[in-house]
Parts: C-alpha cells; structure tokens; sequence
C-alpha cells in the first residue's frame, strides 16, 4: 500500500504577516512541481490570509495550528472549523504537544476538536506522544494506545477519512533528539493497530501517520524513506525556505 507522503510546517508562534509573505516568495519556487508529496504549512491564524494568497495555485497547502469545538459564540479568542475552511485552509493540527503541556489541552478537548474539524470538511493532523518520563518508564506504548482510542472515540470512519496522525515524542520536539527510525516504525505501528481498532483494518492501512520531532534536512531522507513513516510534522527546521525545501525534496 503506497500512502503519499504528507510534509508539514508547524511555523508555532513564529513570523509576522509580512515574514510569511517573504517565506513564501521564496519557497514556492524552490519546490514547484513538487508532486511526490503533498506540502502544507501550518503558520499563526493571523499569517494565513497571506500564505494563502501567496499558495494559490501552487503546490503548497494552507493549514491552522489549532481550533474550537464550538461553531460561534462567546469565545474570545478562539477561531472555529467553519472560519478556517473560510480562510481557505485545508488543514488543521489537533493537539500538538505544546498545547497539551502549555495551555490544558486534554485527550477529551483533543476529540471534541477533532469532531468538529472532520464535521467542517478539513484535514486533521491529530498529535500524540510520549514525554520523556514515559519513554523511560516503558509505557510509550500505553500512552499512545490511550491518546488515539481517546481522540478517535465516537466517531465514524467515514468522517475521519481525511485524518492523519502525527508521532510526535515530547523529547524529540526542539531539542535536536529524534527518535531512531526503529523507534518511529515501533510507534507508528502501534498507532496503525489502534485505528485498525477503532476504525477498521482497510481505514487503518490508509491512515497517514507522520513523524515529527527535531526532522531537518540532514536526517530528512533516513527518516522518511521508513515504510511506516508516511510524512513529517516539521517545527524549527520549517521556518526557512532553505531548509524546509530540502526536506520536502528528502
Ligand atoms: C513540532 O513543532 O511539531 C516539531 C516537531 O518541532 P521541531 O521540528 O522543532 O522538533
């Protein structure tokens, strides 16, 4: 089965509108008629109206960092499905790790936005891993048995169809350690059998499962040339066009 790879930017809270712009004037060149993959960068909901002017028509595809479960309201602050798909993006990520240690995001909240992005038609990169006390601890496993049963609990097959999953290990996340490619195969593994669980063996063989933590250019190709590795989910290393271009090009 042949899963085309997915290679995303997680910009985090990096770049003003017109940083963004600038990016993109140099990106787009340096990976046009890149089709082996799909591309897509995630920057700050205030950078999106600029990436997507500059995405139109290209190759490269627009996504959010994050959203809420409810449709409108009372909710200073908060951006819904609706007012991203709106902006024109076609992703969203769920649950990054940073949102789950800064800023009290649970498995729970992680469903209830996955809910409502696949009800709003976008693509969600759901984010799971382990922190470091886990790994040491030997329950990497149990962790991200609970993290995808939780996030995928009720819902169907049909709407999850546009889902990835991103590995992403705590301890590999900025901090120059990445996870061995026995390790990323190990975890993506597991998280295939559990969608298989949840969602079905045919779903779970399609299922797009990306790795991300500490991916640059230089280890870009040994990570990515793993069967089980069907992308990555890039951070610091996406910020320049230079080198988020080579490991789209990995
Ligand atoms: C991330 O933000 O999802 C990430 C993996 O960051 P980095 O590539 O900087 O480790």
């Amino acid at each position: 089965m042949s899963r085309k790879k997915i290679i995303a930017a997680n910009w985090k809270m990096y770049k003003t509108p017109e940083q963004s712009r600038q990016f993109m004037d140099e990106f787009v060149p340096l990976v046009a008629g890149h089709t082996r993959d799909e591309i897509v960068i995630c920057p700050p909901f205030v950078d999106i109206a600029a990436v997507v002017e500059k995405a139109r028509g290209t190759n490269v595809e627009v996504g959010g960092q994050n959203l809420y479960w409810e449709k409108e309201g009372a909710f200073t602050a908060e951006v819904s499905g609706e007012m991203l798909v709106g902006a024109e993006c076609k992703w969203v990520i769920i649950g990054h790790s940073e949102r789950r240690q800064y800023f009290g995001e649970t498995d729970d909240t992680v469903n209830r936005r996955l809910k409502v992005a696949a009800e709003a038609g976008l693509s969600p990169i759901v984010c799971v891993g382990e922190v470091k006390e886990e790994r040491e601890a030997g329950v990497t496993g149990d962790v991200l048995r609970r993290q995808c049963s939780r996030a995928f609990a009720g819902i169907s097959a049909r709407k999850a169809a546009k889902m990835a999953v991103a590995y992403e290990p705590v301890w590999a996340i900025g901090t120059g350690l990445t996870a061995t490619p026995e390790m990323a195969n190990e975890a993506h593994q597991l998280i295939r059998q559990e969608a298989a669980n949840v969602f079905g063996e045919e779903f779970a063989q399609q299922l797009r499962i990306l790795y991300g933590g500490s991916v640059k250019p230089e280890n870009a190709n040994q990570l990515l040339s793993q069967e089980e590795i069907d992308g990555a989910l890039v951070g610091g290393a996406s910020l320049k066009a230079d080198s988020f271009s080579k490991i789209v090009k990995w």
